[in-house]
């Protein structure tokens, strides 16, 4: 019988470790990928729906394009995971496995952070469609953009939000009636690397947009339109731009696999303490940032341990923690950081200052797993 491997989630993580392994052993092993969406989105898609820079049309990645020798594609919901059993219960049916990678990302839990429902986040696919509609009836005003918790996805992405909506106000001459406040739980934008940290935070200054480092949304009053901030200070708002508390989906928690909101894994091998079990991405406690780059080498770790093992041939690799990330600074120019979290005694960071020419670095990034995960042209 061919090895079952079963790959839940089909983002960022579960995408690559599957095009690895269908590239490495095509229809020799029998891979299946579940996930609940019709599509893919990246991440940074959400701020150009947000900002009306792009329709979710324009983003959507269908899975319908995706074909790979040896993988199964199946859009199901998982309901529940036995990892002792390595038995995975979805709306459809079960699925059992000799491996199983948990790849189903991090989830957003409004609920955490009081008032959240009555104001904007835009995080979700939802909630940046959301706010394009009411940032196109925005008439100025204060605006804060805040976040509510630690960890969250692509730390870059707030301070990007910011410098992304002083030109949206700007192009819209909306920018003399607004205030911009930015308030992050960080004591700098970008910690592992000071040098893009500065840079940002010159951005702000020339902006005038007001950062508020160190300090985290506790609170909303909608009704009064008040931030309380964990500081015990508050921001009053007419337009609240939120970053949720994230954590592993509910089936992940049930399942009984995660430990302070997160799944302990070793951090160079994606290995879980249940035999045969790994998690990447989001969902995984490695250490290094909840980012695409971060979820896809921790996947390719996982093929290569995997290949190796199946074939009984090659060598497994460690995960990195190694990965460049692309930073908006606004008038559509783009910087970028490459940071690295296990090489050193603590984390680093190398800054490259924004141009034009990282932009069509970035627009290669995304049109290069296009082509890889998706088969479409550039
Ligand atoms: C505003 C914003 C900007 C960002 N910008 C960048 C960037 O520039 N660069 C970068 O590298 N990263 C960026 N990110 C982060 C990046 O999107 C995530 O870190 C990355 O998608 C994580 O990959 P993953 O595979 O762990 O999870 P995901 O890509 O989130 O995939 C998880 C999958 O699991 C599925 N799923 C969840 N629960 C279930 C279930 N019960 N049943 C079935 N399927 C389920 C979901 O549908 C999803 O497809 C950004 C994120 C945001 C929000």
């Amino acid at each position: 019988m061919k090895p079952r491997i079963l790959v839940l989630g089909a983002g960022f993580g579960g995408l690559e470790l599957t095009t690895r392994l269908s590239e490495a052993m095509g229809d020799s092993i029998d891979v299946t990928l579940i996930d609940r969406s019709d599509a893919f989105i990246f991440g940074f898609s959400k701020l150009d729906v947000m900002f009306g820079h792009s329709t979710l049309d324009d983003v959507r990645l269908p899975y319908s394009s995706y074909a790979k020798p040896g993988v199964r594609l199946l859009r199901e919901t998982v309901t529940a995971i036995d990892p002792v059993a390595k038995r995975v219960t979805t709306d459809a049916g079960m699925h059992e496995a000799d491996y199983l990678i948990v790849a189903l990302g991090a989830e957003y839990d409004i609920e955490a952070t009081p008032g959240l429902s009555g104001a904007n986040e835009f995080y979700s696919v939802a909630g940046a469609e959301k706010l394009r509609e009411i940032l196109a009836d925005f008439q100025g005003g204060r605006v804060v953009i805040g976040v509510c918790g630690t960890p969250f996805k692509c730390p870059p992405a707030p301070s990007e939000a910011a410098l992304m909506l002083h030109d949206y106000l700007l192009e819209r001459g909306l920018r003399d009636k607004s205030e911009i406040s930015f308030v992050i739980p960080f004591k700098t934008p970008v910690p592992p690397s000071p040098e893009t940290s500065a840079a940002l935070v010159e951005a702000f200054a020339e902006r005038n947009i007001a950062f508020m480092p160190g300090k985290k949304v506790e609170s909303l009053d909608p009704a009064r339109k008040s931030v309380q901030l964990d500081d015990g200070s508050e921001l009053p708002y007419d337009l609240f731009l939120g970053v949720p508390k994230h954590r592993v989906p509910p089936v992940v928690i049930d399942s009984g696999m995660s430990e302070n909101g997160w799944i302990p894994v070793n951090p160079r091998t994606l290995e879980t303490k249940y035999p045969g079990v790994y998690a990447v991405g989001d969902g995984a406690a490695t250490g290094t940032p909840k980012a695409g780059v971060f979820a896809e080498g921790a996947a390719r770790a996982v093929a290569d341990a995997l290949i190796a093992a199946i074939s009984k041939s090659g060598e497994a690799s460690l995960y990195s923690g190694a990965g460049s990330c692309y930073i908006e600074f606004g008038a559509g120019r783009i910087g970028r950081v490459d940071v690295d979290f296990f090489s050193g005694p603590a984390p680093t960071g190398v800054y490259y200052p924004p141009s034009t020419e990282l932009r069509t670095d970035k627009e290669h990034f995304g049109a290069s797993r296009r082509a890889r995960w998706f088969g479409l042209n550039y």
